[in-house]
């Protein structure tokens, strides 16, 4: 197939064909201490109950609640740490720090502050009620009860809810490893000064790091020139080391756009055509069971591509459940011309100005044009039509900064 064969699909059809694809990563267990980031493969069950008993909340002194005498002998003392201390009856207190368990018959705490403690006894202001200051048995974590459930984001509270549990070992789906491969016979590393008709490998780096900042491990397999054999091994290459595949460059129309044909000669292409703006030749395979996507060259073209498609692909490998940013209502600051064809994706800055949030575009929109991308937050859905997308209309935003949820 010559690569304008490819039929032109839309955005939501695009994501139909990558989803039906993709399945998450097999779990495997992974210690607690590096699980930052990693999503939880199966559902965690509270084995016991925390606090496993009742625990003073406060410095002072554990009491008999329903004890009227004022003045009460202090029997011990009990820091956390120590479990220890005799009963607690009427007319005796034990003197209790923070987190440490309450004494068997006592059933409230009443701090230091409201007493007075002379000689070995203790008085207490005024009356006291059960309960008062201290974490009865199970109010955190019961045992028994789903604490986590399979598809969570393990951050830091994750962690520490695991380790009061003793889970040092956790199932999660493992990060994906992406390998990154630009083709063009016209690019050199940017510590490189270009010759005349070359230019700087940007997109390497660029989806390197949209591919750690989407939680997954990159794997740089630098450039290749725009030729069969070369373009073969490193592909095969890439995907016998990585769990998937990016390339950028040599999928338009031009003689030596190879990428295609050689991705529908080595596997399957899903699609190679997508009615959006920038990045109409995004192209989408399976070879071997892995996914490979076929970015366009251009800059913002292919981190575009990436944010829109490649990134929810690539947390659908890692087990997220929240795939897609925040979509919100805004209004236009400035006229935009629509394209004819195709979905576009401006490139903006939204703002909330007395309750309403306006969107106004970073400027030129070219596809070679980084500075478009740089410092936007958003960007705006204008669908295809005739003629302009007008000041004070209404388009939806795709905030790009903002952390993913499982609905548009
Ligand atoms: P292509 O899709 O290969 O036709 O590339 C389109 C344009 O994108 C090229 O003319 C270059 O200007 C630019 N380009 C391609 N690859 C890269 C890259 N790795 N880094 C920066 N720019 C690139
Ligand atoms: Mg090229």
């Amino acid at each position: 197939m010559k690569s304008s064969d490819y039929p032109m699909i839309s955005v939501a059809e695009a994501w139909r064909r990558i989803e039906a694809q993709l399945r998450p990563l097999p779990p495997t267990p992974h210690i607690l201490a590096g699980a930052a980031g990693l999503v939880l493969a199966a559902d965690v069950v509270a084995a016991e109950d925390i606090p496993p008993v009742p625990t003073a909340t406060m410095d002072g002194y554990a009491v008999v609640a329903g004890d009227a005498q004022p003045t009460r002998t202090i029997l011990a003392q009990q820091a956390a740490g120590s479990a220890d201390a005799p009963p607690v009856t009427p007319g005796t207190a034990v003197r209790i720090m923070t987190g440490a368990p309450l004494p068997a018959g006592a059933d409230a705490v009443i701090p230091f502050e409201e007493t007075t403690e002379t000689d070995g006894m203790v008085t207490v202001a005024g009356s006291v009620s059960p309960g008062l200051n201290l974490r009865p048995p199970a109010s955190d974590i019961g045992a028994g009860q789903t604490v986590l459930a399979a598809g969570s984001r393990i951050g830091p509270p994750e962690i520490g809810l695991l380790a009061s549990l003793g889970q040092t070992t956790v199932m999660v789906h493992p990060r994906p490893l992406v390998a990154i491969l630009s083709t063009g016979e016209e690019l050199v590393p940017p510590e490189v000064t270009p010759a005349s008709g070359q230019i700087r490998d940007s997109n390497s780096l660029a989806l390197a790091a949209a591919v750690t900042e989407a939680g997954c491990t990159a794997l740089p397999l630098g450039t290749v020139p725009d030729r069969e054999p070369a373009l073969r091994s490193a592909i095969l290459d890439g995907l016998a080391r990585a769990d998937g595949l990016l390339t950028s460059g040599g999928v338009s129309m031009g003689v030596k756009d190879l990428v295609k044909p050689l991705l529908a000669e080595l596997g399957t292409v899903h699609f190679g055509r997508v009615a959006q703006k920038p990045g109409k030749p995004l192209t989408f395979a399976s070879v071997g069971g892995k996914p490979v996507f076929g970015l366009p060259g251009f800059p913002v073209s292919s981190l575009v591509c990436f944010e829109n498609l490649v990134r929810p692909a690539l947390r659908l490998l890692a087990g997220h459940i929240a795939l897609w940013r925040p979509e919100v209502p805004v209004r236009l600051t400035h006229d935009i011309r629509r394209d004819r064809e195709r979905l576009e994706f401006v490139r903006a800055t939204v703002d909330a100005i007395d309750g309403v949030l306006w969107a106004t575009p970073t400027g030129a929109q070219a596809s070679s044009r980084l500075a478009s991308l740089v410092g936007s937050d958003a960007l705006l859905r204008v669908e295809a039509g005739p003629d302009y997308a007008y000041a004070g209309d209404e388009v939806i935003a795709i905030l790009t900064n903002r952390p993913e949820r499982a609905s548009r």
